[in-house]
Protein backbone atom coordinates (compact mmCIF):
# COMPACT_ATOMS: atom_id res chain seq x y z
CA UNK A 1 0.00 0.00 0.00
CA UNK A 2 1.30 3.37 -0.72
CA UNK A 3 1.75 5.81 2.07
CA UNK A 4 0.05 9.12 2.50
CA UNK A 5 1.42 12.56 0.53
CA UNK A 6 1.08 15.46 2.45
CA UNK A 7 0.12 18.53 1.07
CA UNK A 8 2.41 20.36 2.70
CA UNK A 9 5.70 18.29 0.89
CA UNK A 10 8.58 19.79 -0.57
CA UNK A 11 9.43 16.68 -2.59
CA UNK A 12 9.05 16.56 -6.04
CA UNK A 13 7.85 13.41 -7.68
CA UNK A 14 5.84 11.81 -10.06
CA UNK A 15 3.06 9.11 -9.25
CA UNK A 16 1.78 6.40 -12.16
CA UNK A 17 -1.92 6.64 -11.39
CA UNK A 18 -2.36 4.32 -13.74
CA UNK A 19 -0.52 2.20 -16.13
CA UNK A 20 -2.97 0.70 -18.41
CA UNK A 21 -5.90 2.03 -20.69
CA UNK A 22 -9.51 2.35 -21.07
CA UNK A 23 -10.51 -1.35 -21.06
CA UNK A 24 -10.42 -2.76 -17.77
CA UNK A 25 -8.18 -4.50 -15.94
CA UNK A 26 -7.79 -5.53 -12.04
CA UNK A 27 -3.46 -4.47 -12.26
CA UNK A 28 -3.40 -1.47 -14.26
CA UNK A 29 -6.19 1.22 -14.58
CA UNK A 30 -6.92 4.18 -17.05
CA UNK A 31 -3.93 6.83 -17.80
CA UNK A 32 -3.12 9.66 -15.28
CA UNK A 33 -0.21 11.16 -13.64
CA UNK A 34 0.21 12.83 -10.63
CA UNK A 35 2.98 15.53 -9.95
CA UNK A 36 4.12 17.24 -6.96
CA UNK A 37 5.86 20.41 -8.38
CA UNK A 38 6.40 23.55 -6.55
CA UNK A 39 4.14 22.55 -3.39
CA UNK A 40 1.56 22.21 -6.29
CA UNK A 41 -0.42 18.96 -6.93
CA UNK A 42 -0.95 18.73 -10.38
CA UNK A 43 -2.54 16.28 -12.40
CA UNK A 44 -1.14 15.05 -16.01
CA UNK A 45 -4.98 13.10 -17.54
CA UNK A 46 -7.73 11.84 -15.36
CA UNK A 47 -8.65 8.52 -16.50
CA UNK A 48 -11.89 6.92 -14.78
CA UNK A 49 -10.18 6.01 -11.52
CA UNK A 50 -8.28 8.77 -10.57
CA UNK A 51 -9.92 10.11 -7.95
CA UNK A 52 -9.88 6.86 -6.01
CA UNK A 53 -5.92 6.51 -6.97
CA UNK A 54 -5.33 9.97 -5.04
CA UNK A 55 -7.53 9.11 -2.25
CA UNK A 56 -5.38 6.11 -1.59
CA UNK A 57 -2.50 8.64 -1.31
CA UNK A 58 -4.46 11.20 1.29
CA UNK A 59 -5.32 13.68 -2.35
CA UNK A 60 -8.98 14.66 -2.34
CA UNK A 61 -10.34 16.72 -5.71
CA UNK A 62 -9.75 19.88 -3.35
CA UNK A 63 -5.97 19.66 -3.08
CA UNK A 64 -6.25 19.55 -7.05
CA UNK A 65 -4.03 22.79 -8.35
CA UNK A 66 -4.24 21.91 -12.18
CA UNK A 67 -4.99 19.46 -14.71
CA UNK A 68 -3.04 18.99 -18.11
CA UNK A 69 -4.72 17.28 -20.27
CA UNK A 70 -2.85 15.30 -23.54
CA UNK A 71 -6.30 14.86 -25.17
CA UNK A 72 -10.07 14.12 -24.93
CA UNK A 73 -10.26 9.93 -24.82
CA UNK A 74 -12.22 8.43 -22.31
CA UNK A 75 -9.60 6.26 -21.27
CA UNK A 76 -7.36 10.03 -20.16
CA UNK A 77 -10.21 12.27 -19.19
CA UNK A 78 -13.56 10.87 -18.29
CA UNK A 79 -13.04 11.33 -14.23
CA UNK A 80 -13.04 14.78 -15.25
CA UNK A 81 -16.78 14.43 -14.41
CA UNK A 82 -16.94 13.03 -10.52
CA UNK A 83 -13.79 15.43 -10.29
CA UNK A 84 -16.05 18.56 -11.39
CA UNK A 85 -19.26 17.05 -9.58
CA UNK A 86 -17.05 16.41 -6.26
CA UNK A 87 -15.73 20.14 -6.55
CA UNK A 88 -18.99 21.44 -6.57
CA UNK A 89 -21.35 19.18 -3.91
CA UNK A 90 -18.08 17.70 -2.16
CA UNK A 91 -17.41 19.05 2.03
CA UNK A 92 -14.98 20.10 2.56
CA UNK A 93 -15.66 22.86 0.08
CA UNK A 94 -13.29 24.13 -2.73
CA UNK A 95 -12.05 27.19 -2.91
CA UNK A 96 -9.11 27.75 -4.76
CA UNK A 97 -8.67 28.10 -8.45
CA UNK A 98 -8.90 25.07 -10.30
CA UNK A 99 -6.79 25.13 -13.45
CA UNK A 100 -7.69 22.98 -16.06
CA UNK A 101 -5.41 22.80 -19.53
CA UNK A 102 -5.55 20.76 -22.91
CA UNK A 103 -5.61 20.78 -26.61
CA UNK A 104 -8.29 22.74 -28.65
CA UNK A 105 -11.68 21.37 -27.43
CA UNK A 106 -11.79 21.78 -23.71
CA UNK A 107 -14.01 24.47 -23.34
CA UNK A 108 -16.58 22.77 -25.27
CA UNK A 109 -15.98 19.35 -23.50
CA UNK A 110 -16.90 20.87 -20.27
CA UNK A 111 -19.66 22.82 -21.88
CA UNK A 112 -20.93 19.78 -23.04
CA UNK A 113 -20.86 17.81 -20.06
CA UNK A 114 -21.99 20.02 -17.82
CA UNK A 115 -25.04 20.46 -19.93
CA UNK A 116 -25.49 16.53 -20.42
CA UNK A 117 -25.64 16.78 -16.46
CA UNK A 118 -28.08 19.46 -15.84
CA UNK A 119 -25.31 22.29 -14.57
CA UNK A 120 -23.70 19.58 -11.90
CA UNK A 121 -20.98 20.50 -12.83
CA UNK A 122 -20.33 24.34 -12.71
CA UNK A 123 -17.93 25.76 -10.41
CA UNK A 124 -20.07 27.04 -7.30
CA UNK A 125 -17.47 27.75 -4.42
CA UNK A 126 -14.62 28.55 -6.52
CA UNK A 127 -12.83 29.94 -10.10
CA UNK A 128 -12.45 27.38 -12.78
CA UNK A 129 -9.86 28.58 -15.84
CA UNK A 130 -10.37 26.76 -18.74
CA UNK A 131 -6.88 27.52 -21.15
CA UNK A 132 -6.21 25.72 -24.74
CA UNK A 133 -3.02 25.12 -25.54
CA UNK A 134 -1.91 23.92 -29.38
CA UNK A 135 2.32 24.27 -29.30
CA UNK A 136 2.44 26.38 -26.07
CA UNK A 137 4.77 26.97 -23.06
CA UNK A 138 3.12 27.87 -19.87
CA UNK A 139 5.44 29.56 -16.93
CA UNK A 140 4.59 29.23 -13.46
CA UNK A 141 6.48 30.91 -10.51
CA UNK A 142 9.43 28.68 -11.22
CA UNK A 143 8.77 26.11 -13.32
CA UNK A 144 6.75 25.65 -16.66
CA UNK A 145 5.46 23.30 -18.95
CA UNK A 146 5.79 22.85 -23.12
CA UNK A 147 3.15 21.67 -24.95
CA UNK A 148 4.06 20.04 -28.24
CA UNK A 149 1.49 18.26 -30.98
CA UNK A 150 1.99 14.83 -31.46
CA UNK A 151 0.29 12.43 -33.60
CA UNK A 152 -2.44 9.90 -32.68
CA UNK A 153 -6.51 9.57 -33.70
CA UNK A 154 -7.47 13.25 -32.51
CA UNK A 155 -5.44 16.19 -31.55
CA UNK A 156 -3.04 15.36 -29.26
CA UNK A 157 -0.11 16.99 -27.05
CA UNK A 158 3.14 15.78 -25.08
CA UNK A 159 3.91 17.80 -22.62
CA UNK A 160 7.56 18.72 -20.80
CA UNK A 161 7.69 19.85 -17.42
CA UNK A 162 10.91 21.64 -16.44
CA UNK A 163 10.54 21.37 -12.77
CA UNK A 164 12.62 24.73 -10.49
CA UNK A 165 15.64 22.35 -9.75
CA UNK A 166 15.98 22.41 -13.78
CA UNK A 167 15.62 18.96 -14.29
CA UNK A 168 12.60 17.86 -16.87
CA UNK A 169 10.42 15.22 -16.95
CA UNK A 170 8.37 14.45 -19.93
CA UNK A 171 5.09 12.62 -20.69
CA UNK A 172 4.08 10.99 -24.00
CA UNK A 173 0.15 10.90 -23.94
CA UNK A 174 -0.91 8.35 -26.90
CA UNK A 175 1.19 8.99 -29.83
CA UNK A 176 3.01 7.74 -33.25
CA UNK A 177 6.87 8.37 -33.57
CA UNK A 178 7.16 12.36 -34.38
CA UNK A 179 9.99 14.58 -34.39
CA UNK A 180 7.73 16.66 -31.56
CA UNK A 181 8.14 14.10 -28.52
CA UNK A 182 12.23 13.50 -29.46
CA UNK A 183 12.49 17.12 -28.70
CA UNK A 184 10.18 17.13 -25.97
CA UNK A 185 12.09 14.21 -24.17
CA UNK A 186 15.79 15.52 -25.10
CA UNK A 187 17.75 15.38 -22.07
CA UNK A 188 14.84 14.25 -19.80
CA UNK A 189 15.75 13.28 -16.51
CA UNK A 190 12.55 10.71 -17.04
CA UNK A 191 10.61 10.25 -20.22
CA UNK A 192 7.25 8.63 -19.47
CA UNK A 193 6.50 7.03 -22.99
CA UNK A 194 3.52 4.85 -24.23
CA UNK A 195 3.95 1.51 -25.70
CA UNK A 196 0.38 0.20 -26.29
CA UNK A 197 0.93 -2.45 -28.29
CA UNK A 198 3.24 -5.73 -29.05
CA UNK A 199 5.66 -4.89 -32.28
CA UNK A 200 3.77 -7.16 -34.64
CA UNK A 201 -0.13 -5.45 -33.21
CA UNK A 202 0.98 -2.15 -34.38
CA UNK A 203 -1.61 0.80 -34.83
CA UNK A 204 -1.81 4.18 -36.06
CA UNK A 205 -1.52 6.69 -33.79
CA UNK A 206 0.34 4.34 -31.02
CA UNK A 207 4.07 3.05 -30.45
CA UNK A 208 5.49 0.00 -30.25
CA UNK A 209 8.59 -1.46 -28.83
CA UNK A 210 10.92 -0.21 -31.97
CA UNK A 211 9.58 3.16 -32.06
CA UNK A 212 9.96 3.36 -28.60
CA UNK A 213 13.30 2.52 -29.00
CA UNK A 214 14.14 4.84 -31.78
CA UNK A 215 12.60 7.26 -29.34
CA UNK A 216 14.76 6.57 -26.30
CA UNK A 217 18.00 6.91 -29.01
CA UNK A 218 16.96 10.21 -30.59
CA UNK A 219 16.13 11.93 -27.22
CA UNK A 220 18.47 10.17 -25.03
CA UNK A 221 16.61 11.08 -21.58
CA UNK A 222 18.36 9.51 -18.34
CA UNK A 223 15.52 7.32 -17.34
CA UNK A 224 12.37 5.83 -19.57
CA UNK A 225 8.94 4.53 -17.98
CA UNK A 226 6.82 2.73 -20.23
CA UNK A 227 2.87 2.48 -20.07
CA UNK A 228 0.04 2.04 -21.12
CA UNK A 229 -0.18 -1.20 -21.79
CA UNK A 230 -3.22 -2.73 -24.25
CA UNK A 231 -4.12 -6.57 -23.39
CA UNK A 232 -2.80 -7.80 -26.54
CA UNK A 233 0.62 -7.42 -24.23
CA UNK A 234 -1.09 -10.10 -21.79
CA UNK A 235 1.60 -13.19 -21.81
CA UNK A 236 4.31 -11.24 -23.50
CA UNK A 237 7.56 -9.94 -21.82
CA UNK A 238 7.08 -6.20 -22.94
CA UNK A 239 10.77 -5.38 -21.22
CA UNK A 240 12.38 -7.99 -23.20
CA UNK A 241 10.65 -7.03 -26.28
CA UNK A 242 11.69 -3.47 -25.70
CA UNK A 243 15.15 -3.93 -24.91
CA UNK A 244 15.70 -5.63 -28.13
CA UNK A 245 15.63 -2.01 -29.76
CA UNK A 246 17.71 -0.26 -26.63
CA UNK A 247 19.94 -0.86 -24.23
CA UNK A 248 19.60 2.43 -21.80
CA UNK A 249 16.95 2.06 -18.75
CA UNK A 250 13.84 1.27 -19.66
CA UNK A 251 11.04 0.45 -16.52
CA UNK A 252 7.72 -0.96 -16.56
CA UNK A 253 4.58 1.36 -14.57
CA UNK A 254 2.86 0.11 -12.19
CA UNK A 255 -0.04 1.16 -10.98
CA UNK A 256 1.19 3.74 -8.10
CA UNK A 257 4.87 4.07 -8.61
CA UNK A 258 6.44 7.17 -7.68
CA UNK A 259 9.35 8.40 -9.15
CA UNK A 260 11.29 11.25 -7.66
CA UNK A 261 12.36 13.89 -9.72
ZN1 LIG B 1 -5.90 8.05 -27.13
ZN1 LIG C 1 -5.05 6.13 -24.44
Amino acid sequence: MSSLITTNTTTEEIVILGSGTGIPSLKRGPAGILMRVAGQTVLIDTGPGTLHKLLTLGITYADIDKVFYTHYHPDHCAELIPMLFAMKHGEPKREKTLWLFGPPGLKKLYQGLNNLFKENLSPRTYNMEIIELWDAEVGFEDWQITARPLVHLVPSLGYRVTLPSGKVFTFSGDTDYCEALVGLAKGAEVLVLECAFPEEMRLHGHLVPSLCGRIAQEAAPKKIILTHFYSQWNGNDILAECRKYYSGEFVLAEDMMRIPL
